[in-house]
């Protein structure tokens, strides 16, 4: 379509023509680590002008927290100036908020001190600025960390959240049967809780879904790879408004740009896949997603932003 064409220019070190779908309604990257794009203000003015209006973003503590919490303002004004001169009309650039926690490849860096700071950092932001906790969890794939700091990590994080009434965005990799056990010894926070990048098949939803009705499967890049059936095949088990879609960028782009630099706005190609899987209207399943990111990180006025406490 040529329109679309002219709409969305080349990404940066894409090296191609970028087109993206057209949803028909706004929806958002649940997950995203603006600090690791080449360009975030850029990627946020792209965001916009394909509709993506809320962009969660991972901040991790252990690596340089303060290139996001620094850089954040003047990202949100350089993206904010370039919308307002948009040829076709001015843009708001996205909402952007922050999900901060220590991934599981840095647990062995987790300590009494990383601690604290979450608490207080978590605390000291500006209200509602930060939505969750993460990324926590267990990668035993790559085993960055050895597994007793992981599992010490993840544990202490899933309290820290439970304690502050935050939901949590939880990273497994090649571990779901522990992670299972740890988020059903500890608790599943009431507020939510994101099985974030689901590789997984139908039967391991499942699992998840029953352990707490707060739990919400989130599908980035690999609902679109081609070899990833069993990943399209869990959104049979799962309720639309259990649904979230992200990109996990700069990592994971989606077919058809699979291996390039992933960014926000790509999460419209992850949105249309789970549409065209569940035969729905991209329409509904963006706003689904929209309406479900806005519940678990209390944005829709339900809770108290940025925790009870
Ligand atoms: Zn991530």
């Amino acid at each position: 379509m040529p329109e679309e064409r002219e709409r969305v220019p080349s990404f940066p070190g894409s090296g191609k023509t970028v087109v993206l779908p057209d949803l028909g309604a706004p929806t958002a990257d649940t997950h995203a680590h603006l600090d690791m794009l080449a360009d975030p203000a850029g990627a946020l003015v792209r965001a916009a002008r394909a509709r993506i209006t809320l962009v969660c973003s991972i901040v991790d503590l252990t690596e340089e927290p303060e290139v996001t919490l620094d850089g954040l303002p003047g990202w949100m004004r350089t993206a904010t100036a370039a919308l307002a001169a948009e040829p076709g009309g001015p843009l708001a650039a996205p909402d952007v908020r922050l999900i901060l926690g220590v991934h599981p490849h840095n647990a062995s860096r987790f300590d009494a001190d990383t601690e604290r700071a979450l608490r207080a950092l978590a605390r000291r932001l500006p209200t509602g600025l930060v939505v969750g906790l993460g990324e926590l969890g267990l990668d035993f794939h790559y085993d960055h960390s050895p597994r007793d700091a992981q599992r010490d990590s993840f544990r202490r994080q899933l309290a820290l959240a439970n304690d502050l009434g935050l939901p949590v965005t939880v990273h497994l990799r090649a571990a779901h049967d522990e992670g299972l056990e740890v988020l059903r010894d500890v608790g599943v926070p009431d507020a939510g809780c994101i099985i974030h990048c689901f590789t997984e098949g139908p039967e391991t939803a499942t699992r998840f879904l029953a352990l707490s009705p707060s739990v919400m499967i989130s599908f980035a890049g690999p609902v679109t790879f081609a070899k990833a059936q069993q990943v399209r095949d869990s959104l049979a088990v799962i309720p639309l408004e259990r649904i979230l879609a992200e990109t996990d960028s700069p990592f994971l782009a989606p077919a058809p740009y699979r291996g390039e630099p992933n960014e926000p706005a790509f999460v419209t190609l992850n949105v249309a896949r789970i549409a065209e899987t569940l035969g729905q209207p991209a329409e509904l399943v963006a706003a689904a997603c929209m309406d479900n990111a806005r519940r678990v990180f209390g944005l829709d006025g339900r809770r108290p932003v940025g925790g009870a406490s």
